[in-house]
């Protein structure tokens, strides 16, 4: 007796000293690859992948393990589980001695944390392993909680096929989360794993219902479960069966499956709803505009407080190959159009170049060779600030970022994290304003979250996740600038309506910028209000352009019927000016109309407008100018010849020199100020009149050329030497603003050629030459 107790105690130590050193040599295998499960934000599962063992593996959490499912799989498997250290003595004992007795191997006395070390690692059936597996089992006692280990044990049961855990089982063939399983389905899934193989679910239900109830009958005598449940669980029917794993969603799971490769459960933001309403909204408009040869659109909706992508649309339909369907429109690079405009008024409203009301030129200029039209080839004039972006004219926006730097619009672009932007940063031009540079659908659509969040800009969030987490705000605007933007981006009297705009749609109340890039290729809209901004993209990802593709009319429509979908009647305000606290820079204040400046002297008409303290310029107008002229007002004079007498003093308007031109090469009329005394010692005039004079070509001359390598054409004039700049025009066409004494070089082409020389007074005069071909 002495000695059996020795030998006891004996092989306790061997076993215990064996689990210390297997337990350094070998430490246990945390588990295997799960499939990683993309979750939406009420956990419905959106898509699975399989594991890299190309197994249906997916993981069950802590909190999807009911008290239920506990229950039910301890009573069939493992009564004692949380009593004993990993393997249960006692049961261990008697299925010795039965195998003593009968001279056969039985399996019995298997405790689940011996089951998940087979499911682990798997081993041939001998009494060496059965020592390992004891040992392991130990190990993993000393390693793992208890709920850590069922947690383990119904993720690696096998049912059959590759599907391996309850949650696999559960999805694939109930079509539902465990959490949600009924009794009898519950039971279902406790007894296959024993044998997967003849109790084959969807195959052989009938059986499978016997065995079921049979357990669910033995629940009862245990009293596991009341009487009613049972009753209903064995009356319930068996109509499980293999279902598809759920793929939706296919662009944002394959990014996030890349994104996060160590997670088995991803937990996105996505709500179900949302995204729904969005890829039907997309389907049936690209079915639309399918007709015009336009076959894919692109949607991301993000709420702006909590920076959650609530719907991800990265094409019309995944699996159309012929479209293009896999690309992802939501990351795809592209030209971003007219899009940015708001964000560089932004800027010039911080820099204090520009009130919503400060006048801009939209007349024909050229920036460094560079020769911005509008959209609509035409040119508008004097224009205000607001009016120009909301319009979106290209002239008066390459002015602004020519005044504010590229290198600055390009600093803030890549703060608000454009990945493209900061690539091209060294290349990018003034034309970047009008589309010359690449951008993302999700970009811009973070941008403009960045508008409706008072200037600042935060990183989207596509996984949930705590608020410590969140991104840190980055500031691109301040608030003041960022309402002012708001303010005009919400003005409805504007040309990027739809066409086709009537009755019968609704109008959301939302702020918003369409874009279409060059060639047509791409028609953004992208739109906000307090609590929603949502990006849309409509363009083939082939790249062809569509002429009938623009961003009002394409991209707009959609927008618009997003918003109505998923925001109608928003109970949230609207936004309100940041003014009136103690720190409020934003106020109102009396302007000119005729320049959005401050009134000067000779202002008589009076506005308000917006301005920051302290930030916006303070200039007084001068749209009115002092000029001394004689009593008919048909001579004006400079210091040096006012006479002594006769002169009187009149107020001329003080058109910027482009201005002028523009006026005089499109018959506008306009007040001028009189030609200047041609007495004047201070001035030597080239003619009567002055004008500008084209000394080459010579006017009615005709040219030869050779179309393949057409020989260019001088164009020189002779101006009054108070001219600073010329403007030259071929058929009524700005083609370049020089000094007057430089040379320019046109290739002309065949046919009848007006060239116009007019100089920053107005004055101008026209010669025709006549291209022939050789
Ligand atoms: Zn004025
Ligand atoms: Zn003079």
């Amino acid at each position: 007796m002495k000695l059996l107790r020795r030998r006891w105690i004996q092989c306790i130590l061997t076993v215990l000293a064996g689990v210390l050193l297997l337990d350094l040599v070998f430490p246990p295998r945390p588990a295997l690859p799960y499939s990683t499960v993309v979750t939406a934000s009420d956990s419905t599962i959106i898509h699975a992948f399989l594991s890299r063992d190309d197994k249906w593996r997916m993981y069950a959490e802590t909190d999807e393990i009911t008290p239920v499912l506990r229950d039910a799989i301890l009573f069939k498997e493992d009564k004692y589980f949380f009593y004993h250290p990993g393997i249960n003595p006692i049961s261990l004992v008697r299925a010795m001695g039965r195998n003593l007795l009968t001279g056969r191997r039985t399996s019995g006395a298997s405790t689940i944390t011996m089951q998940v070390v087979r499911l682990l690692e798997p081993r041939e059936r001998t009494y060496s392993n059965k020592l390992i597996e004891l040992a392991r089992a130990l190990q993993l006692e000393l390693h793992l909680s208890k709920a850590e280990i069922l947690q383990l044990y119904l993720n690696l049961l096998p049912y059959g096929s590759n599907i391996e855990g309850i949650k696999s089982a559960s999805i694939l063939y109930f079509g539902k989360l465990p959490k949600l399983l009924s009794l009898a389905e519950l039971t279902t899934l406790t007894i296959i794993p024993n044998r997967p193989s003849s109790l084959r679910l969807g195959l052989r239900n009938e059986r499978v219902k016997q065995e079921r109830n049979r357990w669910l009958r033995q629940f009862l005598d245990r009293g596991t479960f009341s009487a009613a449940a049972i009753a209903d669980a064995i009356a319930e029917p068996l109509t499980a069966h293999r279902r598809a794993a759920p793929q939706q969603m296919p662009h944002l799971a394959l990014r996030l499956l890349r994104e996060h490769r160590q997670t088995p459960v991803i937990h996105t933001t996505i709500q179900p709803s949302v995204q729904a309403a969005a890829e039907q909204l997309v389907q049936n408009y690209v079915n639309r505009v399918r007709a015009y040869n336009i076959h894919n659109a692109a949607v991301l909706i993000v709420d702006n407080q909590t920076m959650s992508v609530l719907a991800y649309v990265g094409s019309a339909d995944f699996h159309n190959v012929f479209d293009g369907g896999q690309v992802d429109g939501v990351r795809a690079v592209r030209s971003p159009g007219s899009t940015l405009k708001p964000l560089l008024y932004g800027l010039a409203f911080d820099a204090g170049l520009i009130t919503p009301k400060s006048k801009l030129n939209d007349v024909p200029t050229n920036f460094g060779g560079y020769e911005p039209e509008n959209y609509d080839r035409r040119f508008n004039g004097p224009v205000t600030a607001e009016f120009a972006l909301a319009n979106s004219l290209n002239v008066p926006a390459v002015k602004l970022l020519r005044d504010i730097g590229t290198p600055i619009m390009v600093s803030t672009m890549q703060k608000a994290g454009f990945a493209t932007v900061r690539q091209q940063a060294k290349d990018l031009g003034l034309s970047m304003i009008l589309g010359g540079c690449g951008v993302t659908l999700e970009e811009l659509t973070t941008l403009f979250t960045g508008f409706a969040n008072g200037g600042r800009v935060k990183a989207l969030n596509y996984v949930q996740q705590g608020r410590k987490l969140q991104g840190t705000a980055v500031p691109v605007l301040t608030s003041e600038a960022a309402f002012l933007v708001t303010n005009t981006l919400t003005q409805i009297t504007r040309p990027d309506l739809p066409n086709n705009f009537d009755n019968s749609y609704h109008l959301p109340r939302i702020a918003w910028k369409t874009g279409t890039s060059y060639g047509r290729r791409d028609a953004w809209s992208i739109g906000y209000n307090q609590r929603f901004t949502i990006g849309v993209w409509v363009g083939n990802f082939s790249g062809v352009g569509v002429p009938e593709l623009s961003g009002a009319n394409t991209a707009t429509p959609l927008l618009f019927q997003l918003f109505n979908a998923l925001d109608y009647n928003s109970p949230r305000g609207w936004f309100r000016p940041p003014t009136g606290g103690p720190d409020a820079r934003l106020a109102m204040r009396q302007i000119c109309p005729d320049s959005g400046e401050v009134p000067g002297d000779s202002c008589a008409a009076r506005a308000t407008d917006y301005y920051i303290m302290g930030v916006s310029a303070n200039w007084r107008c001068v749209h009115q100018k002092i000029v001394f002229t004689d009593l008919a007002g048909r001579m004006s004079y400079c210091a040096h010849c006012l006479p002594e007498q006769g002169a009187v003093r009149r107020s001329y308007p003080n058109l910027a020199p482009e201005l002028i031109a523009y006026y005089t090469v499109k018959r506008i009329p306009y007040v001028a100020i009189p030609t200047h005394n041609p007495a004047c010692e201070r001035l030597f005039g080239t003619g009567a009149d002055q004008k500008p004079l084209i000394t080459s070509p010579n006017d009615g001359s005709e040219y030869f050329i050779d179309p393949k390598s057409p020989t260019e054409i001088q164009l020189a004039c002779q101006a009054a030497n108070d001219v600073q700049a010329v403007y030259w025009y071929l058929n009524d066409r700005l083609i370049r603003k020089a000094t007057p004494a430089e040379g320019v070089f046109i290739k002309p082409k065949p046919g009848v050629l007006k060239i116009s020389c007019v100089d920053d007074r107005g004055r101008h005069s026209d010669i025709r030459i006549v291209v022939k071909v050789e």
